[in-house]
């Protein structure tokens, strides 16, 4: 297939490998994080980390949108699923986090909440408008790659004259994500997470260019390489941080120039400006609170905000004790430290939200490689 073939090529992926070998044969060691789940996933996937060397160390970062759902977001979801008459429509992989009480909404469902799986926020509308005379609520999450669809749609909706949709808005930021890492106790005094550099995320980077990352560059001298999904891509942008770490430079580097510019999608932040402002702080599963790092609607679209039109409020909620989901989140813990990894907490049954999405390292490591803890 033209334009992913020639990313997967294994002859070239041996080349690569042999050139980060070069590059990183150095006694010290590079810590790298990929904060995007679409890159833990690839790494997994394709075996990338097989071809490194062992100073080379790949950290999964918390950039899985549905690893990130607090358990006080799925509740007030809910809630709303359990109110009669309603519909909540919402992407597939959110129905299956575990929220409070051995809950999930895909539960919930299963009890006769009328909860449905969409491809798009369209589809969420389309159903506000097929239903004319039911409440239609689209429960939004993920990063700057979904948030333009569901401003679109608040828009539209507002157009239309629509008085039976709104959105939960559960949009986060990546900047706002990874400032809080490179600020976390782990990272700056307790040593615990050395990160000498960053692969940037691929499609949240087309939203919101190069440019964001360049604060972290001059700011935390911590190189950033923006890199693609396909396996190639990474290890082009593990070659990239290799050598942007031994000559001590900490720059932005774009590695998926064939679809991020530095400015990125203007049209699609004009959108988001328009329909949303920070909020003060967002909870993240992990990460805590987190300011200034999700979005809520503005006023201007009030009627649309499903928090303030069900009068929902939100309410911190303990992760299940066993689960090292926060500690995975951060970079700490690794799947495979979990003590309930692939026994009692499997894709089919996941416990925490890091087995749920194929992004999630525990659901990666638990598809790709468990192999290697069992040799
Ligand atoms: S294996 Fe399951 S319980 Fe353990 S950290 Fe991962 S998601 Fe949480």
């Amino acid at each position: 297939m033209k334009y992913i073939d020639e990313f997967r090529d294994g002859a070239v992926a041996k080349e690569l490998a042999k050139a980060i070998a070069r590059a990183a044969d150095h006694p010290r060691g590079y810590n790298l994080m990929e904060f995007c789940g679409g890159h833990t996933h690839a790494i997994s996937r394709y075996g990338v980390a097989d071809l490194l060397p062992a100073n080379v160390r790949m950290i999964h970062g918390p950039g899985c949108p549905v690893c990130v759902l607090p358990i006080g977001r799925i509740d007030n979801a809910l809630e709303l699923a359990a109110r009669p008459g309603l519909i909540l429509c919402t992407y597939a992989d959110t129905m299956r986090v575990p929220a409070s009480k051995g809950l999930s909404l895909m539960k919930a469902k299963a009890r006769g909440g009328d909860v449905r799986m969409v491809y798009s926020s369209a589809d969420a509308l389309k159903t506000a408008q097929d239903n004319p005379g039911r409440q239609v609520v689209f429960f939004a999450i993920g990063f700057e790659t979904t948030t333009p669809p569901t401003a679109v749609v608040i828009k539209q909706a507002a157009l239309l004259g629509l008085d039976n949709f709104s959105v939960l808005c559960c949009h986060v930021l990546t900047p706002s994500a990874i400032s809080n890492i490179l600020e976390s106790p782990e990272v700056r005094e307790l040593g615990t997470v050395p990160l000498d550099g960053f692969i940037g995320p691929a499609h949240v980077s087309t939203v919101i260019g190069s440019r964001p990352y360049e604060f972290f560059a001059e700011e935390y001298r911590k190189p950033v390489v923006i890199a693609g999904f396909e396996p190639l891509d990474v290890m082009q942008s593990i070659l990239m941080l290799v050598r942007q770490v031994n000559d001590g430079r900490a720059e932005v580097e774009n590695e998926f120039m064939r679809a991020v510019d530095r400015e990125g999608n203007l049209k699609a932040q004009d959108r988001v400006a328009e329909v949303f402002e920070l909020r003060r702080a967002f909870e993240w599963r992990g990460l805590g609170s987190v300011p200034y790092s999700g979005l809520r609607i503005r006023d201007k679209y009030a009627e649309f905000d499903a928090e303030r039109r069900f009068a929902l409020e939100y309410r911190t909620v303990p992760d299940n004790k066993a689960c090292e989901c926060g500690a995975i989140l951060r970079g700490v813990k690794r799947p495979q430290d979990c003590k309930i990894f692939g026994t009692v907490c499997t894709p089919e049954n996941p416990v925490g939200s890091c087995m749920v999405s194929s992004e999630g390292a525990c659901a990666a490591h638990y598809t790709y490689g468990r192999y290697k803890d069992m040799n």
